[in-house]
């Protein structure tokens, strides 16, 4: 018989586990606790536990399968993990630190591939392969937290993959996350290209964490070119689903703007983003384009960061520049492929 995995269990699905050993109530709390809170690799250093109990537990049960294929720390201090799932398919998910500030982010991918296919990413270069379960995308965070003995503060579902094309298990995701590991959804922040049709669903479901849209262009024949999905989702249909969400939550929404030189960085982008922004209840967080080898575009010169940050700024939005974290490592935005290159 396999062994059930304790990691991405809900208290409720541990205590039907532990009354198969006996009846006390508060034997899930502390396994719970074990495997979110201290991050434990092993029912042996679950050590509030008998020893009778851990080795009864151990019989039909572990506390995970998941393994670190990979590990490379930057000269920022970002770390990149490649983490491996019981079937041997693999993601990557990034530790990041900013100075002067006591938040640990992980940045945490949601499925194996990406089946979007952006021009400026690696990730969809190839293709899809499957989706994340809960416990897969929780693994991740435990991962960073069993490695450094730290406690992740923050979580971003920016790593590889589209989370609302696998929308309930990221939603199950999160509320383990946030019952088990005690991240708050406040901190907690889901990415997306633009599935417009699957907005209000994550509206409705969670309505404190932040959504983040990748808009990139300002124009649907400068976004048809650099992302596929626009064909499906136009502008103005995320727009009217963004307002829509903005209704149901009261959130302000992020959007995310890659800026690439001579494509999505010119005076005129700037102008028509303000404008097509005017209505809509958002902070603007600018990304210089990350180098791919995949592709030939470029990284915007400083000045045109900084012009269009100003342009944008002078219309009333709240703007900032996201630094760029673990390029050398091939950690940044975009930058993940799941594999060890050959
Ligand atoms: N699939 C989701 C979340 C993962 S990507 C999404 O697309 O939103 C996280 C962010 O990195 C997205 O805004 C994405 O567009 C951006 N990104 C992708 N490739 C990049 C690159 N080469 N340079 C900088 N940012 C990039
Ligand atoms: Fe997929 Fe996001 Fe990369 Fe586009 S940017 S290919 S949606 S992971």
């Amino acid at each position: 018989m396999d062994k059930i995995v304790l990691s991405g269990l809900k208290p409720e699905e541990i205590e039907n586990l532990t009354k198969q050993i006996d009846d006390s109530k508060y034997r899930a709390q502390q396994i719970s606790n074990w495997v979110y809170l201290k991050s434990v690799s092993s029912i042996d250093d679950m050590t509030n536990l008998s020893l009778k109990f851990r080795e009864q537990l151990k019989n039909i049960a572990t506390v995970t399968h998941t393994k670190i294929k990979r590990k490379q720390v930057s000269k920022d201090g970002t770390i990149k993990y490649l983490v491996e799932f019981a079937d041997g398919q693999c993601v990557e998910t990034v530790l990041m630190r900013f100075d002067n500030r006591a938040n640990l982010t992980a940045c945490v991918s949601s499925q194996v591939g990406c089946a979007v296919n952006c021009s400026f990413c690696a990730t969809g270069k190839s293709g899809f392969v499957r989706n994340l379960t809960p416990s897969e995308i929780v693994e991740q965070v435990l991962t960073i937290q069993r490695d450094t003995g730290l406690k992740v503060t923050n979580v971003v579902f920016m790593g590889q993959g589209e989370p609302l094309l696998n929308l309930d298990n990221v939603l199950d995701a999160i509320n383990i996350l946030n019952t088990c590991c005690q991240i708050s959804l406040r901190r907690i922040t889901v990415s997306t290209s633009g599935i417009a049709k699957n907005v209000e669903k994550f509206a409705l479901a969670n309505s404190q964490s932040t959504l983040a849209w990748s808009l990139h262009a300002p124009t649907d024949e400068i976004r048809n070119k650099i992302m596929p999905i626009n064909k499906k989702y136009s502008i103005s249909e995320m727009v009217s689903a963004l307002q829509n969400y903005i209704k149901i939550t009261n959130n302000r929404i992020t959007i995310e703007y890659l800026l690439i030189d001579k494509i999505t960085d010119t005076f005129e982008c700037a102008k028509n983003l303000a404008e097509l922004l005017k209505k809509v209840k958002c902070n603007i967080n600018l990304i210089p384009y990350n180098p791919v080898v995949e592709n030939d575009y470029k990284k915007p010169s400083k000045s045109s960061i900084m012009k269009f940050k100003y342009i944008l700024e002078h219309s009333g939005k709240k703007v900032t520049v996201r630094l760029e974290r673990g390029a050398d490592i091939d950690a940044a935005c975009g930058q993940l492929r799941g594999k060890i290159a050959t």
